[in-house]
């Protein structure tokens, strides 16, 4: 376990030990579909759609309402690109989920919204 003299050690947007800050790095690989000052967006490992895209900001954050508290810039930035990539991908058309907490299936604590797109079935809503 890697051991910090100070906390700003790391930069203050990031998060030790958090996943997508991880992918966000570089650290562990993803496939990019998009990326820019605010946002970077990959694959889901484990697509629910045709097109299953994660949004998420640079800025380490737990969850939708954090970001928006404190970085409320980059969840606008995080809708742009969540509209690029479906302009790009589907039609334009898209549907958008932040899972918010564990009993609504949140298992990443870092502020993500969900892009699903193409043949959806049956939505929950
Ligand atoms: P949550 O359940 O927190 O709303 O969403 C987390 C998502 O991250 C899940 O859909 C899961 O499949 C995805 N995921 C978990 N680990 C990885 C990974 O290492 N790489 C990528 N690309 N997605 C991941
Ligand atoms: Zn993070």
């Amino acid at each position: 376990m890697r051991t910090l003299s100070h906390p700003g050690a790391y930069a203050s947007h990031m998060s030790a030990d958090c996943l997508f800050c991880s992918i966000i790095a570089g650290d562990i690989p993803a496939d990019r579909v998009l990326e820019n000052d605010a946002v970077v967006a990959f694959r889901d490992i484990a697509p629910k759609a045709d097109t299953h895209v994660l949004v998420v900001p640079r800025t380490h954050a737990p969850d939708v309402a954090a970001l928006a508290a404190t970085a409320p810039g980059e969840l606008a930035a995080m809708a742009l690109a969540a509209q690029e990539i479906a302009d790009a991908e589907c039609g334009g058309q898209f549907k958008w989920i932040f899972n918010t907490g564990e009993k609504a299936g949140q298992t990443v604590f870092h502020a993500h919204g969900h892009l699903l797109g193409g043949d959806l079935g049956g939505s929950l809503v």
